[in-house]
């Protein structure tokens, strides 16, 4: 069986010589929901940019189902949908317009492309805008036109890089639903992000890039269950103008009355008071942050 994408010892170094990767190497298999995460500047873009064609590679190859996009890519980008972080339809042209010019770039007939095109745009809710010009919409209805210019040609692979950035949480919900239903009915998903929610929610495999690198590429499941930390956020009285630095504990200040901390199993949170009162920090209130996956990304980034 072949791989839904394959890519073997990627390089990309840009003109102005930033060494955006350097030679990542990942296999995602049919079905497969993976996330691709990692801070920014991790090489997230430039890996979908050369898989998609629009960022040319220093070197390495890239399968999609088999064909080398250096082979074939007509066939290649036959079988891939790619959603990219920047609008790419004219603002101007009306909803219904983009999507159905979209079905006649893959060669779908007219008479085929209207009720696919009527379908696509009903499923992401879009329907009922079909007639607005696509500069009227809000950031979350372009994400989805995007989305559906992608579909349109029913792409057995279908790549997004940060859907959800910027859309509010009811949208990113349905997305959410969406994508699901789509996965559960064949289509391969690779996503970046970097809401660690959303990773979390939505994927099986998980490959986490660093500097051009794969650092961590496993199943969802092995890297939860490897978390040996717990995640607590600490409400202050009084605001701090930068994390307090102490001994065994890592901390973190989301603004200034919040102090956001990550404890080893063997560590006591008791211990922490102990220390904070001694630095005359006094926390009002204590919850467990519930993400534990970006507790774990806390921990990984500042290895
Ligand atoms: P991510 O998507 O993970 O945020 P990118 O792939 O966008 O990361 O960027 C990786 C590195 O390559 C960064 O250092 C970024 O500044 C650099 N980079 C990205 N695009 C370009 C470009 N067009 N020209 C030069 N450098 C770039």
């Amino acid at each position: 069986m072949s791989y839904a994408l394959e890519i073997n010892n990627l390089k990309k170094v840009y003109s102005g010589g930033t060494e955006a990767l350097k030679g990542i190497s990942l296999k995602v298999n049919e079905g497969d929901f993976y996330a691709l995460l990692g801070p920014n500047g991790a090489g997230k873009s430039s890996t979908i940019g050369i898989i998609g064609t629009l960022v040319t590679k220093t070197a390495g190859n890239v399968k999609i189902f088999g064909i080398d996009i250096d082979e074939d890519v007509a066939i290649a980008k036959s079988m891939l949908g790619v959603v990219s972080q920047e609008i790419n339809f004219s603002q101007f042209e009306k909803v219904i317009d983009i999507v159905t010019t979209q079905a006649g770039f893959y060669g779908i007939k007219k008479s085929l492309a209207k009720p696919k095109v009527e379908n696509m745009l009903k499923r992401l809710s879009l329907w009922d805008k079909r007639n607005d010009q696509a500069r009227t919409l809000s950031g979350g209805y372009k994400r989805r036109l995007m989305i559906a210019k992608a579909l349109i040609h029913e792409p057995k692979l279908l790549i997004l890089d940060e859907p959800t950035a910027g859309v509010d949480i009811e949208l990113r919900r349905e997305m959410w639903t969406f994508l699901k239903e789509i996965n559960t009915n064949g289509t391969t998903i690779i996503l970046t992000t970097h809401y660690l929610e959303e990773a979390e929610q939505l994927c099986r495999n998980i490959g986490i890039i660093d500097q051009g690198q794969i650092v961590i590429d496993t199943s969802m499941r092995d890297l939860l269950s490897k978390l040996d930390v717990q995640g607590f956020v600490l409400d202050l009285e009084e605001p701090l103008d930068k994390a307090p630095a102490i001994d065994n504990y890592s901390l973190r200040l989301d603004d200034p009355l919040t102090l956001v901390t990550a404890i080893n199993k063997d560590s006591s949170i008791n211990k922490l008071f102990d220390e904070l009162n001694k630095l005359n920090i006094k926390v009002k209130s204590m919850r467990n942050e519930s993400n534990r996956l970006e507790e774990l990304f806390i921990e990984m980034i500042k290895k």
